[in-house]
């Protein structure tokens, strides 16, 4: 726990938004962090569903410092060989065609609608088409994904957004119909909604979008930014159900740490963007594509997707029981390691007294607790988890 001389410290020179836990976290090793006074903790929020490896992974950390010792930035005027790689393999592991690498989730939704915008303006030439996206959904806060965010208190202040945005309720394939029109040029939404509390797509949906998508030659976008990269069992969650969608947005674990993300396009719209239309300075660099060719690497090498099969199956026993044991704990729900504990009550006391009692989860919205953690979790770090979690319900209640 942080001293209020070094809080204050600290929030005299950042910008207050964010209302910071009041620790301040030193290393980490495997899936524990230590803070500033040698505390550990177990960590069930990876950095927001970021380091699917946890800490202090030697073959990562190794890779990275020999780029160093190479090169660490050229801009996309060249070519380098780690984004080359980087890219074959993003595209190979999500059946799609193109990648272009960005430096957060944000700025690749930002891609994904400009390739929307551009494909539908290259067919009629007209600038007004609209995109569907939908209510709770989380894009992120640059002012073209905020605008698609359906989290009206978010974009509020921020107004006017983009323009032409239709918001229409999450699994609920009528109301996704009934905003379609002539000047719809793609339906964007989170395969498993996040920050909205873990909501994984409905099958018929999907599905159902897919081939509307198809017949209107609409473009179906997914942002696969939290539920993608082995988060849900499989690669990008999408392979659940079958189907691809024609733009594809990645960050958070596509890195594991190092700021990266990407829109990735299918055939359809491979095309759509041409020299002058999109650009980056840092945009997939030596050293964050290394990560990234790292990252696909270990997934393979460690049998990533398999793990989270067998310990997610686990964990939702286990959460399970928790609805069971307490009347406060409403219902447990998710896919693969992101799952969500929603309570009949605000969960924040709850996750503060994880914290004093060293276990790192986080909340989704008031209600909602939500488990992303690295990938490599056991279940002995499973149980362990729920040892700490059940006594802060039990001391709460
Ligand atoms: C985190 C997140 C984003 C934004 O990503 P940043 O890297 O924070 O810009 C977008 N979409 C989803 C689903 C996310 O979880």
């Amino acid at each position: 726990m942080v001293t209020n001389e070094f809080k204050n410290y600290a929030e005299a020179a950042i910008i207050h938004t964010y209302n910071r836990f009041p620790v301040a976290f030193d290393h980490g090793d495997g899936v524990y962090l230590y803070d500033t006074d040698g505390r550990r903790y177990l960590d069930f929020a990876a950095g927001i569903a970021v380091n699917a490896f946890g800490y202090n992974v030697e073959e990562y950390k190794d890779a990275l410092k020999a780029q160093i010792d190479k090169l660490m930035h050229v801009s996309n005027l060249y070519y380098t060989e780690p984004m080359a790689k980087a890219a074959h393999k993003l595209a190979e592991a999500s059946g799609l065609k193109r990648v272009f690498f960005t430096n957060s989730g944000t700025e690749a939704i930002e891609g994904a609608i400009k390739v929307a915008r551009k494909y539908a303006f290259k067919k009629d030439g007209t600038t007004d088409h609209e995109i569907i996206a939908m209510e709770h959904s989380f894009h992120g806060r640059s002012m073209g994904a905020l605008s698609v965010t359906g989290n009206a208190h978010y974009r509020e202040a921020f107004q006017p957004g983009i323009g032409n945005i239709v918001f229409a309720e999450y699994n609920n394939l009528e109301d996704v119909k009934s905003k379609i029109t002539d000047k719809t040029c793609a339906i964007l939404f989170e395969t498993v909604q996040g920050e909205g509390g873990i909501y994984p797509g409905e099958k018929e949906f999907i599905q159902e979008i897919r081939k509307i998508c198809d017949e209107k030659d609409i473009l179906l976008i997914l942002d696969e930014i939290q539920c993608g990269m082995g988060r849900t069992g499989k690669m990008f969650a999408y392979q659940h159900y079958g189907i691809l969608p024609d733009v594809m947005t990645s960050a958070k674990a596509l890195g594991c740490g190092v700021p990266v993300g990407a829109f990735v396009v299918g055939e359809k719209a491979e095309n759509a963007l041409e020299p002058g239309d999109h650009g980056s300075t840092y945009g997939g660099n030596p050293f964050v594509t290394t990560a990234v060719c790292k990252v696909f690497e270990m997934f393979e090498s460690r049998g990533v997707l398999e793990n989270v099969n067998e310990v997610s199956a686990y964990l939702d026993e286990k959460l399970q029981a928790l609805v069971k044991k307490y009347d406060v704990v409403k219902a447990t729900r998710g896919l693969g390691l992101m799952r969500a504990l929603e309570m009949n009550v605000p969960v924040g006391p709850y996750v503060n007294k994880a914290l004093e009692k060293g276990l790192l989860i986080i909340s989704a919205g008031t209600h909602i607790i939500r488990f992303v953690p690295p990938l490599v979790i056991t279940k002995d770090n499973v149980d362990e988890m729920i040892g700490i979690l059940d006594k802060c319900l039990g001391e709460i209640e």
